[in-house]
């Protein structure tokens, strides 16, 4: 096994994927007049965890392409998120700690940022074969902005969730199924290195 990052033409097909999310995202934004302008809250400090190695190894397209020391930076904060949030978990406690990516309020890995953090903030729907819908309301704000409104524009993410399957199977090929599966931070890819295939 070695390290490994995307081959051009795989990460072109995510980058690609990603500027859809933005499309989809911003098409919802835009009819709800809603922006994350003057936000008393900054939610990059949420808890998340990611599960695919294409968007992981895409992450890390983009720290490499940082200068070294920018990227030193990142990794410890990283370290510094890692050490806390396993002391929140171990008080069973939901981890809330800036993302190690963001850097004085702004993502500073914005083209490579993964799925979930694409799809917080606005209304999302999630549809699965059998026709259950799974409903997403958007951010705190967000719900204001909606209130009781009877009809509400949403992103739906079944079709970007299948492309992005289809990314990672591209990418694992013979190797799906053989692998340990993915449940890290963002902090913990970044510590971790790029996936080793
Ligand atoms: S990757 Fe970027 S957008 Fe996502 S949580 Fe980190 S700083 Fe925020
Ligand atoms: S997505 Fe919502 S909570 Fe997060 S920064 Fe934007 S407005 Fe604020």
């Amino acid at each position: 096994m070695e390290a490994s990052i995307l081959q051009p033409e795989l990460a072109a097909k995510i980058a690609d994927l990603y500027s859809r999310m933005e499309k989809a995202y911003d098409l919802v934004a835009r009819q709800l007049d809603f922006t994350c302008d003057g936000c008393p809250d900054n939610c990059c400090d949420s808890y998340f965890l990611h599960h695919t190695h294409v968007e992981w190894a895409y992450l890390w397209v983009g720290l490499m392409e940082l200068a070294p020391e920018r990227r030193k930076g990142i990794e410890t904060r990283a370290a510094e998120y890692v050490a806390a949030s396993e002391r929140a978990l171990a008080r069973n406690e939901r981890p809330q700690r800036m993302c190690p990516l963001n850097e004085e309020g702004r993502c500073g890995l914005y083209l490579h940022r993964l799925m979930i953090c694409r799809m917080h903030g606005v209304p999302s729907s999630l549809t699965f074969p059998n026709g259950k819908v799974q409903k997403f309301p958007g951010c705190f704000r967000c719900q204001e902005i909606v209130g009781d409104r009877p009809a509400v524009p949403m992103v739906e993410r079944a079709p970007l969730f299948r492309e992005l399957v289809a990314l990672e199977q591209e990418l694992l090929g013979v190797q799906q199924g053989q692998l340990p599966k993915v449940n890290k931070t963002i902090a913990e890819m970044i510590l971790a290195g790029p996936p080793r295939l």
